[in-house]
């Protein structure tokens, strides 16, 4: 029997979101709105508006729904901003960017992956503003830069230096920040001249790769 997703996905944003402190009502709308089904392997569908992180192959995860939330909730998106995320995976955050925000382009380095992002927002009608770009991330994409609001889906040991020059000011960045095994979800704010920045929750991320994480 195939679920009933639009059920499926108002139950998730009550529990796992509503429940946990979520308010932004975009955030929550665009949670109730993405096919979260389209962007788990087809044999994990019938789990995919579960509350744990869902393998996706490569070794990599798709993050927790709460986690997405969160991390959209944080970079206080209006609908304006041209926003950078870190690690598409399966593109599923960046869809749920993409309906918070005017564009998205997102870097992600495994091919295989990339691959799979982009099949699977043109599959979910989600591919009109996101942009997939296969390389490291961890040095932002310059060519695209600057950003309003940088999303970094992987752990690092440091906000990379990078990510912090192609950020606008006023803006928002969020990274898990920490060792391998335990983060720290920061949020950083750069606003006239200056930069803020806070804790929003301790988590656990798959590592970042390449020149700024871990190899
Ligand atoms: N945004 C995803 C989360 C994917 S997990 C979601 O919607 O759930 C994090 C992703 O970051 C993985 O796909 C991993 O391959 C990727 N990644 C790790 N290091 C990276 C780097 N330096 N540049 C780009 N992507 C990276």
């Amino acid at each position: 029997m195939i679920p009933d997703w639009a059920v499926e996905r108002r139950k998730m944003v009550d529990t796992q979101l509503i429940r946990r402190g979520i308010h932004d009502a975009r955030v929550l709308a665009a949670m109730r709105e993405i096919p979260r089904e389209e962007f788990v392997p087809t044999e994990s569908r019938v789990i995919a508006y579960s509350d744990p992180p869902i393998g996706i192959g490569y070794g990599q995860t798709i993050s927790q729904p709460y986690m997405t939330a969160l991390m959209a909730e944080c970079l206080e998106l209006t609908g304006n901003e041209h926003v950078l995320e870190v690690g598409a995976g399966c593109g599923y955050a960046a869809a749920v960017l993409g309906a918070l925000a005017h564009d998205v382009v997102t870097v992600e380095i495994v091919p295989e992956l990339a691959a799979q992002a982009r099949r699977n927002l043109k599959r979910a009608g989600r591919d009109g503003n996101v942009k997939v770009i296969d390389g490291d991330g961890g040095c932002g994409y310059p060519g695209d830069a600057p950003y309003d609001a940088i999303s970094v889906a992987a752990a690092a040991p440091e906000i990379p230096a990078a990510l912090m020059d192609q950020l606008r000011d006023p803006g928002y960045l969020t990274i898990p920040v920490g060792t391998r095994e335990d983060q720290e979800l920061r949020v950083i704010r750069k606003s006239a001249g200056r930069v803020l920045w806070r804790i929003a929750t301790l988590c656990r991320f798959v590592p970042l790769r390449g020149g700024e994480g871990w190899r």
